[in-house]
C-alpha cells in the first residue's frame, strides 16, 4: 500500500448542533479521516433492515476501518452483511474476520521482516 498514514480531522462542532450537522467521512484516495466532536462518543443509531433498534455505535474506529480497501459500509439497504447490525460497519461494535485482508495487507507492508496472518 503505498500511503499508510492516514491525517484524522475532527472539526468541532457548535452548540446545538446533531448528529447530522456534519456528516463524518474518510477521503480514501488521500488517506484522511474526517470526523467531528460528537464522534468522541458513541452514540445510538439503527440501520436500515431494523429502524427503531438502536445500538451504540463508535465513528472514530468505524471511519477508520474505511481507510482499508473493500471495508465499506454494511448498514444501508441492499448491502450482503445487512442483517449483521453488530458488526462494527453495520451499526455495532464487533470487529468481523471479513475485515481482515485489508488490515494484514497494510500491515505486512509497513512491518518489515514479520508477516502478520490470521488462522
Ligand atoms: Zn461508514
Amino acid at each position: 500500500m503505498e500511503n499508510a498514514h492516514r491525517t484524522v480531522n475532527i472539526r468541532k462542532l457548535l452548540a446545538g448542533s446533531t448528529l447530522t450537522t456534519y456528516i463524518s467521512n474518510i477521503d480514501r484516495r488521500n488517506m484522511q479521516v474526517n470526523l467531528d466532536s460528537a464522534d468522541l462518543a458513541s452514540y445510538r443509531i439503527c440501520n436500515a433492515d431494523s429502524p427503531g433498534q438502536y445500538q451504540d455505535f463508535r465513528a472514530v474506529p468505524h471511519e477508520y476501518d474505511h481507510t482499508f480497501p473493500g471495508v465499506d459500509d454494511e448498514y444501508v439497504a441492499g448491502h450482503v452483511n445487512l442483517g449483521d447490525a453488530n458488526s462494527i460497519m453495520n451499526v455495532g461494535d464487533q470487529i468481523r474476520t471479513r475485515y481482515l485482508s485489508p488490515i494484514l495487507t497494510q500491515l505486512n507492508t509497513v512491518i518489515l521482516d514479520c508477516t502478520f496472518r490470521h488462522p
